[in-house]
């Protein structure tokens, strides 16, 4: 499954300014700018600024990498959707998100990666591709 704004596989998609732009406009619906030097942010839905990249001054969004931006994620789709998550152990700790869709007919969409703010983004892609 590929993501519906880089084309990028969701599997691979790794965490960074990239990832963010396509959860902010994909997922969250927020608008991404980019300023005159070429460097992006988005804009949520109270017209606040988030910078996707480290080193600047003032607000970013790191959904890939803070938990507490990924549960922004989590809560949009806690309105209409069940929202699960566990960790199965392999050779590494996986972690393993899982979106299911109750209103729809066997719809679910699942996430891995290896820090579990990343499984939340990429099962949050899925599901809204
Ligand atoms: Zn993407």
């Amino acid at each position: 499954m590929n993501c519906p704004r880089c084309g990028k596989t969701i599997d691979e998609h790794e965490p960074g300014p990239e990832l963010r732009a396509c959860m902010a406009e994909v997922v969250m619906k927020w608008e991404v700018v980019t300023d005159k030097v070429g460097i992006a942010y988005a804009v949520d839905d109270a017209g606040g600024k988030h910078w996707l990249r480290r080193g600047l001054v003032g607000v970013c969004w790191f959904p890939d990498e803070w938990i507490e931006d990924s549960w922004e994620v989590v809560e949009k789709f806690l309105h209409c959707e069940r929202i699960t998550m566990e960790w199965v152990r392999d050779e590494q700790i996986w972690w393993v998100c899982i979106v299911k869709d109750y209103d729809g007919p066997d719809d679910w969409w699942v996430g891995t990666a290896p820090a579990l703010p990343l499984a939340i983004c990429r099962a949050a892609l899925k599901a809204l591709t």
